[in-house]
């Protein structure tokens, strides 16, 4: 699905009271939001990743859940199909499998190279920490293979910065 442009600040991304905390994350996710600028798979994704992303700015303190499957985001997605990302799958396929999908195994990936297991509650600053000092744009192939959001730059730039900023 193409990513849709990025939403007007008159978007409905104030609504919907505070954001549950720990705030479910899954972990490849956690990289995905150093490199956000306003783009997503539907309206609805875009007003939780700028809830998510504006809570997290704001306080270091707050606590992450770390997942390997369904977070925060999937449950808005136009790709979460009960539960899985079909966001990889072909559209003449539409039948999940019992295999991992694209998107756990790139989170298997994150969890193990920031020493984080699944389930653990972590402050967002001790998360950004790990990915200072773990990741930067030359482990991208790595991480997260050939992900379609990889051609904008947007992420290699962040979490570029993000390492130089830390060492
Ligand atoms: S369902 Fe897939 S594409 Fe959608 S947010 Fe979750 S991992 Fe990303």
């Amino acid at each position: 699905m193409t990513p849709v442009a990025p939403m007007e600040k008159t978007a409905p991304a104030e609504s919907g009271g505070p954001i549950e905390e720990p705030i479910p994350i899954r972990a490849h996710s956690l990289l995905c939001l150093q490199g956000y600028k306003g783009l997503g798979y539907s309206p609805e994704f875009i007003v939780m990743m700028n809830r998510v992303s504006r809570a997290l700015e704001n306080n270091p303190n707050i606590e992450v859940k770390v997942l390997a499957g369904e977070d925060i985001f999937c449950r808005v997605c136009p790709h979460n199909y009960r539960g899985r990302c079909m966001a990889d799958d072909p559209v003449d396929r539409p039948v999940p499998t019992d295999s991992p999908d694209n998107s756990v195994l790139m989170d298997r990936r994150v969890l193990q190279w920031l020493d984080l297991k699944e389930g653990d509650i972590e402050y967002w600053g001790s998360i950004l920490y790990r990915i200072s000092r773990n990741v930067d744009s030359s482990v991208m192939d790595a991480l997260c293979g050939d992900c379609r959001w990889r051609e904008y730059g947007h992420c290699a730039e962040a979490l570029d910065k993000l390492s130089r900023d830390t060492h």
